[in-house]
């Protein structure tokens, strides 16, 4: 599978081929990236494997979801 670079969704610098590997779903550069403190938040919720009610510790797994932050234009706060 062939990676190709692309323009950042922040400032339009190329987004070097080894991060989108790394972050498939990316859409902003690196020092962007760092800029808005990540590109995304995530969200940690604890699955819950038995009923409400139930008296029965259970420990389920955890599942995260990840929101992209509204993206900005760069110089634009
Ligand atoms: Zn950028």
């Amino acid at each position: 599978m062939t990676i190709v670079p692309q323009p950042c969704a922040r400032c339009g610098e190329l987004i070097p081929a080894e991060r989108i590997e790394a972050v498939p779903e990316t859409m902003v550069c690196v020092q962007c990236s760092q800029e808005i403190g990540g590109e995304f938040k995530v969200f940690v919720t604890p699955e819950r494997t038995s009923k409400d009610g139930s008296l029965k510790k259970n420990y389920g797994g955890y599942s995260t979801r990840k929101v992209r932050k509204p993206l900005k234009p760069k110089g634009q706060a």
